[in-house]
């Protein structure tokens, strides 16, 4: 039987983004030869500040004709202290999110073994979430201005765009994923109460979505309130979607209630597969550690198994997870999470529970 092959375009970027992404493709070849049944084409595309430097732009100019040729994109992370970030965030990351309208941004957390949260109650196992995040409209769609710019009377304005087509389908991906996990339930989050227009046909959309999911269990939940359930009842939260803004913050607030940056990963996908999806760690360049070998390649290592996950390899994935489960259980931790390990470390702990595994 021939293999299955996905080809992986593979982009570090900047800062630790070089460090984690090398570890990553290491841990994920690992995982192809205990596998057997399929294997990685990877090819390292060198794009980013220091190419910025180099030619003037962040990615060649046909970047999304060449990406558009791959399966997925593995990606490190994009910023640079000298470079203002609407150079470098605007011209590589949201240049790929927005150039292949990968739509729904998909942030699973959970208190790994080995972890603690900062919350005192939280219990193992307590913390399971997947947060969708609409990415594509909303508070963040640019819409707006400012009239009488600099004098008393001056006005600015920012204006939310929900389109029904863009709520519907990220509503969809939501039910999907909670019909897809144990508990099968969607909190859908909104601030109806207040904005009393797109957050209401917000709410609309989701109940009529919700009739094609007769299995999931669904409910509304206020932004506000939702932030202090995460704190106060986080056992009670399973699937949560919300819009681009609210999810940015309560994501943040998931990372933190997890235990650390380090470890949080998020896919960003394009859910009719017209175009790669994108996966990478939820941290950025950090650069005040860059270099030193001491960046945790965890949120990596999760954030590709979310990529084999979506190629089709279930199984590698459990398997890429139990073994980052064994070695955060063992104690083997970078300093974010108050261990004395280093990148390098913890990636040849995770490649030897791999190989170990049977
Ligand atoms: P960006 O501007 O791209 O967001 P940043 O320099 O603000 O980058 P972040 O990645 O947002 O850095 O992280 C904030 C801080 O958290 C970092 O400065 C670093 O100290 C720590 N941190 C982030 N990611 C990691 C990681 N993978 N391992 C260890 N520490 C990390
Ligand atoms: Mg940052």
């Amino acid at each position: 039987m021939s293999k299955r092959v996905h080809r992986i375009a593979a982009i570090p970027a900047d800062g630790i983004g070089k460090e984690v992404i090398p570890a990553g493709l290491r841990v994920l070849e690992a995982l192809a030869k205990r596998d057997g049944g399929f294997s990685l084409e990877v090819e390292t595309l060198p794009w980013g500040s220091d190419y910025y430097r180099e030619k003037g732009e962040m990615m060649p100019e046909d970047g999304l004709e060449t990406l558009r040729g791959f399966d997925a994109i593995y990606f490190g992370a994009v910023g640079d202290p000298e470079l203002p970030d609407s150079i470098t965030l605007w011209g590589l990351r949201l240049k790929i999110c927005q150039g292949f309208d990968q739509y729904a941004n998909i942030r699973p957390t959970r208190v790994l073994p080995g972890l603690t949260s900062p919350l005192r109650a939280v219990e193992p196992g307590d913390i399971d979430w997947v947060i969708v995040r609409e990415n594509s409209e909303g508070e963040y769609a640019g819409h707006g201005g400012r009239a009488h710019r600099g004098h008393p009377e001056e006005v600015a304005t920012e204006t939310a765009i929900f389109t029904r087509a863009g709520v519907e389908r990220i509503m969809r991906v939501a039910f999907d994923i909670a019909r897809g996990r144990p508990r099968k339930l969607l909190t859908v989050v909104t601030k109806s109460n207040a904005q009393r227009h797109g957050m209401v046909m917000w709410d609309d959309i989701a109940a009529l979505v919700a009739k094609d999911y007769p299995d999931v269990t669904w409910e509304k939940e206020l932004v506000d309130a939702m932030a202090a359930r995460m704190v106060r009842k986080p056992a009670s939260i399973d699937t949560v979607v919300a819009t681009n803004l609210h999810a940015d913050i309560l994501s943040d607030l998931a990372g933190a209630v997890a235990g650390s940056l380090g470890v949080a990963p998020t896919a960003n996908l394009d859910p009719s597969r017209r175009a790669p999806s994108m996966f990478e760690p939820i941290h950025g360049s950090a650069f005040d550690i860059m270099g030193k070998g001491v960046a945790n390649p965890v949120a990596t290592f999760w954030t590709g198994a979310m990529m084999l996950e979506q190629l089709g390899e279930g199984d590698a994935a459990k398997a890429l997870m139990a073994a980052v489960e064994r070695v955060c259980a063992d104690g083997v931790l970078t300093a974010d999470l108050g261990g004395t390990a280093d990148t390098e470390t913890v990636t040849r702990a995770v490649i030897a529970a791999i190989e170990g595994a049977n």
